[in-house]
């Protein structure tokens, strides 16, 4: 006890102390599915469920057209996307965009989102753990843009989505349905696939014939 709490005691006086300042109370987590697109932005932009946000340099949310008609779903981010936090911007992106372009969208007037928000480390798969904590919010993308249809780019995606394991080659080629909406859906071949396929492009173009058909005749 210090001198001057040892006076004050003596005459009486209680010597007050400063307590810890009180916790804030911890908000409950609101579930993803109820999150509107600011909420939903953050909590992603904040997320730490998984060991990828260790290494990541942004998170990479989506962009394009909330409401569009057309939401194209990839993988993970890569390196040019986890440094600009944008999906598809680096060389695959711009493939993507021609594509899009060649079905007579821009990028903007389409949404792109990923199955992972967060670049794996040297562009490895997700793993089956990153890709269940991260699905909540593609779901809930899904939910808020109400696409009239999806485009699944790749394996990843297509499997991740149609919950099947088969060959995109497999995949491709048939309008599948999404969820109690029964969103149309049509898996095609991911453009970093194509860079080094070139070939396969020539189905990419049927795949996206067959997928503005599935949108006019759902
Ligand atoms: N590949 C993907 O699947 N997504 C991106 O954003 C970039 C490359």
């Amino acid at each position: 006890m210090s001198a001057r709490d040892a006076y004050l005691r003596a005459m009486g006086i209680e010597a007050w102390t400063l307590r810890a300042a009180p916790q804030p109370l911890s908000m409950p987590r609101m579930p993803v599915e109820r999150l509107d697109w600011t909420e939903l932005e953050q909590v992603v932009s904040a997320c730490v469920r998984c060991p990828l946000h260790l290494n990541r340099t942004r998170t990479v949310f989506g962009v394009g057209n909330r409401h569009a008609e057309w939401m194209i779903i990839g993988e993970a981010p890569g390196a040019e996307e986890d440094r600009r936090g944008e999906p598809f911007v680096g060389r695959a992106g711009q493939l993507l965009d021609a594509m899009l372009r060649a079905a007579g969208f821009d990028r903007a007037d389409v949404f792109i989102a990923n199955v992972l928000k967060c670049r794996p480390p040297r562009n490895r798969d997700p793993q089956g753990a990153e890709i269940a904590q991260c699905a909540p919010y593609l779901a809930r993308q899904i939910e808020l843009v109400a696409p009239k249809l999806i485009l699944a780019v790749g394996r990843i995606a297509a499997h991740h989505l149609l919950g099947s394991d088969a060959p995109v080659g497999r995949l491709r080629g048939t309008v599948h349905r999404l969820g109690a909406a029964g969103v149309p859906l049509v898996v095609t071949y991911h453009p970093a696939y194509l860079l080094r396929s070139p070939g396969e492009k020539r189905k990419t173009w049927q795949d996206l014939c067959l997928a503005r058909a599935a949108m006019v005749a759902p």
